[in-house]
């Protein structure tokens, strides 16, 4: 996968149609190389709806756009 700077990123994801489809893409960004909690670094965790990460570990939820202050509307 291509690497993309913060600014590449918010231009690339006003290009997507909804809301929807940029939580798809950030959270396949995000995790592309697999999901690392960030409250307790276990990597044991899955995909929930809406694009949230759930920790098996401490059931910390990740969402897709965390991460990504530019990114506020979402
Ligand atoms: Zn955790």
């Amino acid at each position: 996968m291509e690497q993309f700077e913060g600014k590449n990123i918010l231009n690339f994801v006003k290009e997507l149609p909804n809301d929807d489809a940029c939580k798809a893409y950030l959270a396949k960004y995000k995790w592309q190389d697999g999901f690392v909690c960030p409250k307790c670094c276990s990597n044991r965790g899955c995909m929930k709806k809406d694009y949230k990460y759930h920790c098996y570990s401490c059931h910390h939820v990740e969402s897709a756009t965390v991460g990504f202050p530019f990114l506020g509307h979402l």
